[in-house]
């Protein structure tokens, strides 16, 4: 018997049936019946909300972010009542609740807001009466009483932020793959599953393509020190803790490799070379909410110079826009966007300490007549833009390279 404190949050891929809710509620009655008090916080059922939002396009392809909230918050609040129903069944006492319900308060920026605090006293009162309490994960509500959401896979979220503020023991991520690995295992059957992880390295992972985790989420787990189980609910087996500090003694050069096909390269050509003007360009981007990842910059010929950064290829088109209006008000040439292309990313802690990586990953990428088109490093990350088609290839290659497959990427 144990009596701790658990929050599981189980994504849309555990509940996309009858069938798999069913299954979730059987795992849940495992924990509950050793004797834990269990906070379950779920998603939508499968696509749910993919299928909310294309419902809503089909009637207005710009609707009221609010009433966008109000539509995509309701997936959550129909897993969370089925999940309880299935776990009356077995003779559980399970009670559902909305965001609203147990006091997630956020701010007011509809489809993305953020959690500002979390009342946990209802919550608190039906675990002490011995019950499963089961939390409609993405959503809360607002300052001024609107329903909120917390952006696109949000569940991660609210149980991390659950965990935190019920001071939580345990806080398990249950999805459809087995753990983090160390590359996406559809494109490289060998990539390894890696027992531990660092904050960082997920941060770094998640927000460069590898999306198995909401990036916010684990920024949260990071900032109060949460470890995270992540693992897989349809099986048993141990999945991938992400934490402070892994256990090994050395750690991996590189721990894991991430792609990303979504982004796309603006180019600015003939830009005057003279204090200023990347601020005016870059500050009238990030005041439209463009979030720019990797800027490059030639060396200047005759005061001018090219510069060229990637964005999310869903921003491409408005990005182009505001970059052609600077480029008219400060002088500058052609504007060209290029979305044929590909991102890769190596990233391990042990890059900190050990140099040659960059030089390595160049060589294996140059071997294999694969050009790099840009290239940006972090403390504990190399990226390397490509062509589109290469970047399979370049994922594998670097694999290979770096011996993910091996053991001894787990420690060993
Ligand atoms: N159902 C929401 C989404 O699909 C939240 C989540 O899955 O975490 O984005
Ligand atoms: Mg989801």
């Amino acid at each position: 018997m144990s009596n701790k404190l658990i929050v599981q949050k189980y994504g849309g891929s555990s509940l996309t049936n009858i069938e798999r809710i069913k299954n979730t509620a059987a795992r849940i009655v495992r924990y509950a019946k050793g004797g834990n008090r269990i906070v379950v916080v779920v998603s939508a059922m499968g696509d749910t909300t993919d299928e909310l939002v294309s419902l809503a396009k089909k009637i207005n392809l710009n609707p009221s972010e609010r009433e966008v909230d109000m539509l995509i918050s309701t997936g959550e609040q129909i897993s969370s009542a089925l999940l309880a129903m299935a776990l009356h069944k077995r003779g559980f006492d399970a009670i559902s609740f909305t965001g609203h319900q147990v006091g997630i308060i956020t701010d007011t920026y509809h489809t993305k807001a953020k959690i500002l605090r979390i009342e946990t006293k209802r919550i608190k009162k039906e675990l002490e009466s011995g019950r499963i309490v089961i939390v409609a994960g993405f959503q809360g509500i607002s300052t001024t009483s609107e329903i909120t959401t917390l952006g696109r896979g949000g569940s991660d979220l609210s149980a991390v932020a659950l965990a935190v503020s019920l001071k939580a023991d345990l806080c398990e991520i249950y999805t459809d793959v087995e753990g983090i690995y160390s590359a996406d295992p559809k494109i490289v059957p060998e990539a390894k599953k890696l027992a531990y992880l660092t904050f960082d390295e997920m941060l770094e992972l998640s927000s460069r393509g590898a999306g198995v985790m909401q990036t916010r989420a684990v920024e949260v787990a990071k900032k109060f020190n949460i470890p995270l189980y992540v693992r897989s609910s349809f099986n048993k087996k141990k999945g991938t803790v992400i934490m402070k500090k892994t256990p090994y003694i050395e750690e991996a050069v590189v721990r894991g490799i991430a792609l990303t096909e979504n982004e796309a390269k603006i180019t600015l050509c003939n830009v005057p070379d003279k204090p200023g003007i990347a601020a005016r360009i870059f500050n009238e981007l990030a005041s439209n909410d463009i979030n720019v990842d990797m800027i490059v910059q030639n060396v200047s010929h005759k005061r001018t110079t090219d510069v060229s950064f990637t964005v999310p290829k869903e921003t491409l088109l408005k990005a182009v826009k505001i970059s052609e209006r600077s480029a008219i008000s400060i002088g500058i040439g052609e504007v060209f966007s290029d979305e044929n292309i590909a991102k890769v990313s190596l990233v391990g802690v042990g890059m900190k300490s050990h140099p040659g990586v960059a030089a390595k990953c160049f060589s294996a990428l140059a071997k294999n007549k694969i050009n790099i088109e840009m290239i940006s490093t972090s403390e504990i990350s190399i990226s390397c833009v490509v062509r589109k088609e290469s970047g399979r290839k370049a994922l594998k290659v670097l694999h290979l390279a770096f011996e993910l497959s091996k053991e001894k990427n787990n420690g060993k």
